[in-house]
């Protein structure tokens, strides 16, 4: 990702702590297009990046950062690809990362982090809890808390999604994302990156509308979007299949919501049945190892096509966000 070096917080001279985090691929899903009614669809798939997930992208960002300003160790609340991803990065600048995940996090992905050598504790709660723990952690430790939106690089790294999509379709944009929504990084960062290549001159015509999908489980944002609120109301128990969701009070509300609203898109929830049969789909009519975050996206796409919010003829880009096989066992 660090081709986009002149779009992202990095020195000229300076080398960023990376992995090969970006560069993945863009897939036509015309099998699925063709079965499901879209006039063109397109898979961002996500799962390829180092430590399995797109969370690769913004933890190499703010590691790269945190490293030149001093850094000397981390910390991460995580519903789990958050820390894998700053696991494996904080490794590979040589720094400690301690890790807070909630016991019910999937098992591989927990082995993961562990493989990578960060101190992981286990919490009985959602994200929401252990970032709590990671707050005073931070505080009596002096480690620097890279959870989403608390410093400002994460979201630089989730810029490069948007200028990978626009180079990947000629300098052209499509009419619909679909993105699968928890704490909103990627959102937010696409949609900055939008904004910063139409007033840069890199892209013209209308920008994409942005549809979050998140599970009926945990769907804050989806709630706020149809009460037309500024604000996402916490949501009091959260339970979804789907990890990377189960954020119930995303920090990043306004601006996640003045995104969906400013595009003209809008927020959808989908049953943990139904995303966790978007992600079948997505293996056995695609070959697209799907997390069950990537499955919602073609579940969300569906209702909004179902809806009419989706027109036939629109060209949709999903995210699959993260693998499949992180989530099993
Ligand atoms: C973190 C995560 C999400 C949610 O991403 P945000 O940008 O924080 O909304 C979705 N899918 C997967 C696989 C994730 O790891």
């Amino acid at each position: 990702m660090w081709r986009y070096r002149e779009w992202l917080p990095l020195e000229d001279d300076e080398q960023a702590v990376s992995l090969g985090e970006g560069g993945t691929p863009l897939l036509d899903a015309s099998r699925l297009a063709a079965s499901e009614g879209f006039g063109r669809l397109l898979v961002k798939d996500e799962s390829v990046n180092p430590t399995g997930s797109f969370k690769a992208r913004g933890l190499a960002a703010a590691v790269t950062r945190a490293k030149a300003g001093g850094a000397t160790r981390f910390v991460v609340p995580t519903a789990g690809n958050a820390g894998i991803a700053l696991s494996a990065y904080a490794a590979r600048a040589g720094l400690p990362a301690r890790v807070f995940a909630p016991r019910s996090t999937p098992a591989t992905i927990l082995a993961q982090i562990r493989c990578y050598g960060a101190d992981l504790e286990l919490i009985d709660g959602h994200i929401g809890d252990c970032g709590k723990a990671a707050r005073a952690w931070a505080t009596e430790t002096g480690a620097l808390d890279v959870s989403t939106l608390r410093e400002p690089y994460r979201i630089e790294g989730k810029k490069t999604l948007g200028l990978e999509l626009a180079e990947q379709l000629s300098w052209t944009l499509p009419d619909a994302i679909v993105y699968p929504t928890g704490g909103g990084t990627g959102l937010i960062g696409m949609w900055k990156t939008f904004n910063e290549m139409r007033d840069g001159g890199w892209i013209d015509g209308p920008l994409p509308r942005m549809y979050a999908v998140q599970s009926t489980g945990c769907a804050p944002v989806v709630e706020a979007f149809d009460q037309r609120a500024e604000r996402c109301t916490a949501w009091p128990d959260p339970v979804t299949v789907a990890a990377g969701l189960r954020v119930p009070g995303p920090l990043g509300d306004r601006l996640i919501l003045s995104a969906l609203r400013e595009s003209g898109g809008g927020a959808v929830s989908v049953t943990d049945a139904a995303l966790t049969d978007g992600a079948t789909q997505l293996m056995r009519v695609e070959g697209i190892d799907a997390a069950p975050e990537g499955g919602a996206t073609l579940a969300g796409a569906r209702e909004l096509l179902r809806r009419g919010a989706i027109q036939p003829q629109d060209s949709v880009v999903l995210f699959n966000t993260g693998a499949g096989w992180l989530y099993r066992g």
